[in-house]
Order: structure tokens, then C-alpha cells, then sequence
């Protein structure tokens, strides 16, 4: 579990004012409550508990370090007991890590019988975090404010989600993404401002030339490719040409290379991320199918013609769900059902869909390609599992990022399409098909996007909120009209 490496500091506030005793006080329930959430599943890093936040020199200094930390994927400010806010300006001003700002107290109930002005001065984050929550407003920062009792489990979940986010986020900042060729010609939708997605997200788009792909292609022996297909055989399903010598064995040999090849391209360049385009493959002798699905398996984020943005929102959705199950897709909305009362989109992509979200063990099949002018490619092909799922996407606007998140429902695949050679999902949007895909284009959203069922809007929300950028949510409440008043208003 990679994401225990990340921390996340624990900074409580309280001032001098109140006393050795109770300063004591805290500092044992902070422990406690540190503890404690360290041994819960649902917050998969791990939370440091830092010295109680008392002046406004030691605050500063507190996110200071946190900011020079490479592990420190975030901050989580609680206020025990009252801790004067003006303390806390330098320290936000020069904070770089996401905030979550946690408004519990340590005792769930009120000792009725027991309760007296100690108690009261020392248990007062009711108007502790009130004081705290106003100069984060006042200073327009952005933060994910839970409140509830700590050891509930609703609470845990959305720090959970917003630890994850956070995650994905400090990933973000250390990923490139690794681009063979450019964007399909003449397509907008991909395109995108890469000085400003580094900006905002961290990312660091880059182009590396085809060749260099070739080149490592070539140097990848047969007896490398047997032993990879040798692991497909256990993780996946044949079709019988694929069991004996022959082109089809060779197709799927050959997409084991170009897996080996891109791995250790991808590694190579420390990305976490990659694009291909079916219009620049010299050198190559199929569009890599099969090892692109591969590589996603493994986390890579993934964008099919040159679609940085989605490739790498894929990355970020993989680490966001890293130990859920459901898993995480590169998509594409492909083609509708207007059946009444039926009404359902079919997602697929050429080849490139991610077996983390497979129903079943998935089939390896080799079929001609009818783009791209290429050999046949070998890939996988299955359903997607039925259940909640999300769609989201990231698009350009000229002076900002949006991002768009569709709630669906992934429906079971009841009818055989034997004719039709990939993977594919099948969902229902809401609020409805056709208002949810209404909302969709007024939006400006892409016919790419990421799929999951392992993640919610909540994940997406978070990280886009951490970034700075605008977030657009589409599910059951949505109404048509009053989203694009929202799409007005934000412009504004
Ligand atoms: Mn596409």
C-alpha cells in the first residue's frame, strides 16, 4: 500500500492562555485521536501528530516544514480548544499543502452530571473551529471542511476521500506525462494549455519522439516476450489461435514487447502517465493495444490520441483508488440506446480500456484495426461490472480548467455483440440520458473520459478544489436550466 508513505501532519491549535494542565489535556487527546485514526482502513496514509499549534512563530514554522516535506501529501488543522486566528496568518500565507479542517470534539457526549467551566474551556472547539473557519474564508483559501465526531465512520470516510485526493494530488506534482507523437489532427478537445495544467496540477506534459520507442522495441528479446505471455496465460483467457505458433501468437507477442519496451520507457523518464496516437506509430508494427491495457493495470494513466489531460486524470483516479476494488478506465462515450424506458451509452475505445473494471477474466483476441493502416492487434476484450460509476473529465477553456463529473449507473451487459472486438461498458447517466448528456456538452465535456466505480464525485471534487479549478458535478439533482446558470455564473 503505496499510499502509507504519505503523511499527514496533524496540526492542533489552542494559545498559552489556557494553562499548563489543559495544554496537557490536548496534547494526550491529540495522541489518542492520532492513534486511533492511524488503525483505521478507511484513512489509508498515515496521520503525524505535530507539537500543539500555540504562537504564531511556532504555526509558521509548522507549515514551513510541512512545505519543505516530500512526504507531507497534506494538513489536517483540529481546534481543541479556542486558538486566536490572527496567530494562524502567517502560516497560511505561506501554506502550500492542502487543508482539511476537522471540526470534532474529543468527547462525543456531554457529562451532564459532571460538566463544569474546566470542562467547558477545555472541550470548546465548537467555537474554536468557528474562529478558525473564518480566516481561512476571510483569506479565500481553500480547504475541505468534515465536521462530526471523530470516530464516526462518515467522518473517517471524507477524510479518507480527501487523503486520497491529496494523494493524487502530491503525485501529480512528481509525474510526467509521457507523450509518443501529438494530438490526432485537427481534434480541439484534447488540446489544452500544458504551461498552465503544470501550474495548476503539477504535471509535466512532454513529448518523446516515437523512435525512441522503436529503438527499445527492438532491443526486446523473444524470450522476454514468452515469459510476459506467459503471465497473460494465467491472468487472462486464450482464444485457441493464440494457444499455437502462428500470426495471432505473434500479434500478442508482439504487444508483449511493446509492454516491455513502454515499461521501461515509462520508468525511465519517471512517468506515471503516457499518450499514443494512432497516426504516429513509425516503427512500430501495431498500435499498442493490449499493452496499453497492460500498463493501465498496473497505473499508469493512459489518453488515446494524444489526450494528455485525461491520461493523466486517469493516473490521478488509479492512486486516488488504490486498495478500492471497481477499479479505473480510460473511456470514451462510443454510442447510444434510445430505447424507451432503456435508455443507456456504450463506452468503449478503439482498444485501450483498463481490465480493472472487467466483470470477468478478460479475453485476449487478436482482430484488424480499421484506422491506423497498422498489423492487427491483439487486446483484451470483456464487460464492464455493473454498479455505481463515475465519469470525469478535464477540459480546456481557454482561460481555466473544468472539471466535469457524470454519476451513472454501469448496467449489466445482457446481450452477446459478437461482432464487436473490445471492451466495453454500459451505463445509464443521471439525472437521465439525455439530460445528463445535455448538461455534458453545454459543459464542453470531452467524448473522453475516466471511468470508475472504485471512486465518487467526492474524490473528484476534492482534488479539483485542491488545484484550483472549477468543478462541475451532473448527477441526480442536476436540472438542465439551472446548470447552465451555474456554467454562467462560474464564467463570471
Ligand atoms: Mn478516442
Amino acid at each position: 500500500m503505496f499510499l502509507k508513505n504519505y503523511e499527514y501532519w496533524f496540526i492542533v491549535g489552542s494559545q498559552d492562555l489556557y494553562g499548563d494542565e489543559t495544554l496537557k489535556k490536548v496534547s494526550e487527546h491529540s495522541r489518542i485521536m492520532t492513534d486511533e485514526f492511524n488503525k483505521d482502513i478507511l484513512l489509508p496514509g498515515t496521520v503525524v501528530l505535530k507539537p500543539t499549534a500555540k504562537s504564531p512563530q511556532g504555526i509558521r514554522s509548522l507549515f514551513e516544514e510541512a512545505n519543505a516535506n516530500a512526504a507531507c501529501a497534506g494538513i489536517i488543522t483540529w481546534m481543541h480548544t479556542f486558538s486566536p486566528s490572527k496567530m494562524w496568518i502567517q502560516g497560511l500565507t505561506v501554506n502550500k499543502k492542502p487543508v482539511l479542517h476537522l471540526h470534532t470534539q474529543f468527547n462525543r457526549d456531554i457529562p451532564w452530571a459532571s460538566i463544569d467551566m474546566d470542562f467547558m474551556n477545555l472541550n470548546q472547539s465548537a467555537h474554536g473551529d468557528r474562529e478558525h473557519g473564518y480566516i481561512h474564508t476571510r483569506m479565500r483559501l481553500p480547504r475541505k471542511v468534515v465536521a462530526g465526531f471523530w470516530q464516526d465512520s462518515v467522518v473517517r470516510r471524507k477524510i479518507g476521500v480527501w487523503m486520497r485526493a491529496a494523494a493524487a494530488k502530491l503525485d501529480g506534482m512528481n509525474s510526467v506525462v509521457l507523450r509518443l507523437g501529438d494530438n490526432m489532427r485537427e481534434v480541439a478537445v484534447t488540446e489544452g494549455d500544458k504551461i498552465e495544467a503544470q501550474i495548476k496540477m503539477g504535471w509535466q506534459v512532454n513529448t518523446w519522439g516515437i523512435g525512441d520507442l522503436a529503438r527499445r522495441l527492438q532491443k526486446v528479446t523473444d524470450a522476454q516476450a514468452e515469459n510476459l505471455v506467459q503471465e497473460y496465460t494465467t491472468s487472462y483467457e486464450l482464444t485457441p489461435e493464440l494457444k499455437n505458433a502462428g500470426d495471432a501468437r505473434n500479434a500478442m507477442l508482439e504487444q508483449a514487447k511493446i509492454e516491455i519496451a513502454l515499461k521501461e520507457m515509462l520508468e525511465a523518464e519517471n512517468a506515471g502517465a503516457f499518450t499514443t496516437t494512432f497516426q504516429d506509430l513509425h516503427g512500430l508494427p501495431q498500435l499498442p493495444g493490449l499493452a496499453v491495457q497492460r500498463l493501465m493495470e498496473q497505473g499508469y494513466g493512459f489518453g488515446a490520441e494524444g489526450d494528455w489531460k485525461q491520461s493523466m486524470l486517469t493516473r490521478c483516479a488509479k492512486v486516488m483508488a488504490e486498495g478500492l476494488s471497481g477499479g479505473v478506465s480510460f473511456m470514451e462515450d462510443y454510442t447510444y440506446h434510445f430505447e424507451p424506458g432503456k435508455e443507456a451509452a456504450l463506452g468503449a475505445h478503439m482498444l485501450e480500456i483498463c481490465p480493472s473494471i472487467a466483470e470477468n477474466k478478460p479475453r485476449i483476441e487478436v482482430h484488424p484495426l480499421g484506422i491506423g493502416g497498422k498489423a492487427d492487434p491483439a487486446r483484451m476484450v470483456f464487460n464492464a461490472a455493473p454498479g455505481d460509476a463515475i465519469l470525469a473529465t478535464l477540459v480546456d477553456l481557454g482561460n481555466r480548467f473544468r472539471m466535469i463529473v457524470n454519476e451513472v449507473q454501469a448496467i449489466k451487459i445482457e446481450n452477446d455483440m459478437p461482432k464487436l472486438p473490445v471492451a466495453r461498458a454500459l451505463w445509464k447517466p443521471y439525472p437521465s440520458l439525455s439530460e445528463a448528456a445535455e448538461c455534458w456538452i453545454y459543459c464542453g465535456g470531452t467524448h473522453h473520459s475516466v471511468y470508475s466505480r472504485a471512486l465518487t464525485a467526492e474524490y473528484f471534487r476534492d482534488w479539483a478544489l485542491m488545484c484550483g479549478i472549477e468543478f462541475v458535478l451532473i448527477d441526480k439533482n442536476t436540472n438542465v436550466n439551472r446548470l447552465c446558470d451555474e456554467l454562467r455564473w462560474n464564467d463570471i
